[in-house]
């Protein structure tokens, strides 16, 4: 779908200041021009405490700066709170996509979000993390509304970036970036359940590093992948 096919955007209650969690850059991608082509005046916010490991991190959050750089976008990197991740994970190792730990893990990225905008004079805050087909989009919505609702004067644009072909331009431009490919949602639970399923299909492992959007994965006659765990 091209750019021109992307619906003029409107923040609840007319404003056009937005904090946008974003969760990696081929998922803020679409997002993010969206949201210049509408002329919102936006700023990223990088919390992702759940990424494991640290290399994989580190691989997310420069991609995403470098984009964020290439559109003069404001970014804030925000803490990476592993050890308070985990702790709030303890007993929630087994659960599955889309579960409990998920909730959990959506929460705490919100949380944060909510207070940056509060202490900061943002009366919006929304996610890129929705636009994956692979989240549950009511489950993301909860999360962000509940976050919000701590603060008066702040709420969560549900806005459906999915729609209108957003699904689509985020690949494409992916592909034109050249991102780097993530292929687990981020946690090191998601990790060990993608490389288990990868293996007991006869797959290796993933490779942190290797994958880059617009390589040969993407070439015509690549098998698409098989799994929903595979991102
Ligand atoms: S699977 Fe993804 S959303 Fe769920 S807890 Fe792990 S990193 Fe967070």
């Amino acid at each position: 779908m091209a750019p021109e096919d992307r619906p003029l955007l409107t923040p609840p209650d007319g404003h056009r200041k937005v904090l946008l969690h974003s969760c990696c850059a081929p998922c803020s991608g679409e997002v993010m021009e969206a949201m210049t082509a509408s002329g919102i005046d936006y700023t990223i916010f990088f919390y992702n405490p759940n990424i494991h490991p640290r290399e994989e991190y580190l691989l997310r959050k420069e991609e995403n700066v470098r984009f964020a750089e290439k559109h003069a976008i404001p970014f804030v990197d925000a803490d990476y709170e592993t050890a308070e991740w985990f702790r709030r994970a303890r007993g929630l190792e087994w659960e599955p996509e889309r579960g409990a730990r998920c909730t959990m893990c959506f929460d705490m990225r919100f949380e944060r979000t909510a207070l940056y905008a509060a202490e900061h004079g943002f009366a919006v805050i929304t996610s890129s993390l929705g636009i994956s087909r692979w989240k549950n989009m009511e489950q993301i919505n909860d999360c962000g509304r509940r976050a919000a609702s701590h603060y008066d004067g702040v709420s969560y644009w549900t806005f459906n970036w999915r729609k209108h072909g957003g699904a689509a331009r985020m690949i494409e431009i992916s592909k034109r970036e050249r991102f780097y490919q993530q292929e687990y949602c981020g946690c090191v639970y998601s990790l060990r359940d993608t490389n288990a399923h990868r293996t007991s299909q006869g797959r290796p492992e993933i490779e942190i590093g290797k994958l880059y959007y617009g390589g040969a994965a993407d070439e015509p006659g690549t098998p698409a992948r098989s799994s929903p765990r595979d991102f």
